[in-house]
Parts: structure tokens; sequence; C-alpha cells
């Protein structure tokens, strides 16, 4: 009995610290190029495409933002919402679907699609209603945006967005700016795959590019490319380590390295990309 009341309790505790943490919540815009916004709030990164006919949303954060979201897009320009894209399934990138769909059409990869639906019976989702399998593209008014999706790296439905005319990249999670990656092996992701979907995105992105990453700040190539090495250099130490007949507690003591320590953040500490990469390799 006393259990469950603590449990109730830390329950009660949790929900209203989450309700009040997104009370607190305020979404900043910022100007990416040309009409193509980032805005930051709690949760993934989201971009705009503000036109003269409509706006663009990729992802849509968590559903107690969605009003605070749908106004800082309305500041940028004041028209209707055109088309939405989920960059994968997860709830910080898709929570406030529910909000937007009865306004605009959702666009995702299938992945997408089937995971959220087995997530329907639990919670209230709206899912993706235009799905593919390579990818797709939007055309509004004159921007091209081009959807792309990688397999088994992130999730098992990542998609990438470009806006061609702004030279603007939306990269869903395939890019934490802010330190090392959350890479679902649960649900379709695999560290090679990973490394390998953000080596093409470099190569097929021209150098001057504008990056919004997933979580982070609005960024670069170069910055890319340092994300890319990271992981190189992850994957061949702990492999190497594995290789030698380490175990995983001696791996978690040797650690990434001083060259790559900097890249720990409060999600993704140095010990849980650690697990990780054993996990995976
Ligand atoms: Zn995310
Ligand atoms: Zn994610």
């Amino acid at each position: 009995m006393k259990t469950l009341f603590s449990i109730v309790l830390i329950w009660f505790i949790t929900l209203a610290s989450v309700a009040r943490d997104f009370d607190n919540v305020e979404i900043k815009v910022t100007n990416a190029r040309a009409n193509v916004y980032m805005l930051q709030g709690s949760g993934g990164n989201i971009g705009v495409l503000a036109t003269d006919v409509g706006l663009l949303l990729v992802d849509d954060q968590f559903a107690p933002l969605a009003t605070k979201i749908e106004s800082a897009m309305k500041s940028i320009v004041d028209k209707e919402l055109m088309y939405i894209v989920n960059t994968h399934f997860h709830g910080d990138h898709t929570g406030s679907n529910s909000h937007f769909a009865h306004k605009a059409p959702i666009f995702a990869h299938q992945k997408v699609r089937e995971r959220l639906s087995n997530q329907a019976a639990e919670k209230s989702v709206a899912l993706p209603v235009v799905t593919y399998e390579q990818g797709i593209n939007i055309y509004l008014s004159d921007e091209q945006i081009q959807l792309s999706h990688f397999p088994s790296a992130h999730t098992d439905g990542d998609t990438i967005v470009y806006f061609k005319k702004a030279n603007v990249l939306h990269t869903g999670d395939l890019f934490f700016e802010i330190g090392f990656p959350y890479i679902d092996l649960n649900n379709g992701g695999s560290i090679q795959g990973y490394l390998t979907a953000v080596r093409k995105i470099i190569a097929q992105m021209p150098d001057d590019v504008v990056i919004i990453p997933g979580h982070g700040k609005l960024t670069n190539k170069v910055r890319y490319q340092a994300f890319a090495d990271m992981i190189a250099y992850s994957i061949k130490r702990v492999s190497g380590f594995i290789d030698d007949g380490k175990s995983k507690q001696a791996i978690l003591k040797l650690g990434i390295g001083e060259n790559y320590q900097h890249w720990s953040w409060h999600f993704i500490t140095e010990e849980k990309w650690l697990k990780t990469l054993i996990a995976d390799l």
C-alpha cells in the first residue's frame, strides 16, 4: 500500500513538473535562410517554410506546446498551414500531430505511420496520411521540398527534408549538433547505418547549406563533418576494445577518450553513448 502511494505520489509530482515545464517554455524563432525558419521550444527542432501561399511545418514537438508553436508560426507569416512532415516517430517530434492533423496532411515514411499506429491504443495520436518508402517531393510556392529516407539509422523511419531553393536542410535526428547522438536500437536504428546515412547526406549537400539539426543550434556542414568524425572515431575505438576481448566495465572505464569527451550532454552522456556502442557493435 505504501509503495502504491509512493508511486502515485511520484506520478503526480512528475505530471505537475512536466505541465509546469511546458508552461514556461517559449518558442524561439530563428531565420535559417530566405523563407525557412527554425523554431525551438522543448524537444526536437522545428522547421517552418513560410510562403505567400501557405506554411509547411517539419516536426511539431510536444502536444502541450501546440498552440504556442502555432502562434510562433503565424508570427512569421499569417497564412494557412498546408503540409506537415514528421522526420521520424519520436514523441518530441510528433507530439503535436493531434493538434495540427485536422489543419493539414502529415507526410512521413511508412514506418512512422506503423510505429505511431502501435501507440494509438495507449494515447491519442494523429497518423501521417501520406507515406512513402524512398522519399517524395512537395512543391509549395516557388520552393521544392525534397524528403529523403535513410534506412536503419536513428530509427527505421528517418527522413531528411531539403529546401532546395533556400538551400536549407532539416536533418531530423540524423544530426545532434548538441552532442552524442541518441540511436534507437529498439526501433530499427543502428550505429553503422547512422554513420552511413550521415556520410551520404554530407556528400550530397552543397558546402554552403544551412542546417537545422534535430537537436542543438542552427549550424553548417563543417560541424556536421565533425559530428561524423566523432561517430567514426567512437565506432573504431569501441570495436577495437571489443576485438581485444575487453569487458563492458573495462570499456566504460577507458571511456571515449579526451578528444571527444566534451560531446557528452545530459540526455546522452559519455556512459550512455558507450553503452549504445557496446550493445550494437
Ligand atoms: Zn529528437
Ligand atoms: Zn528522435
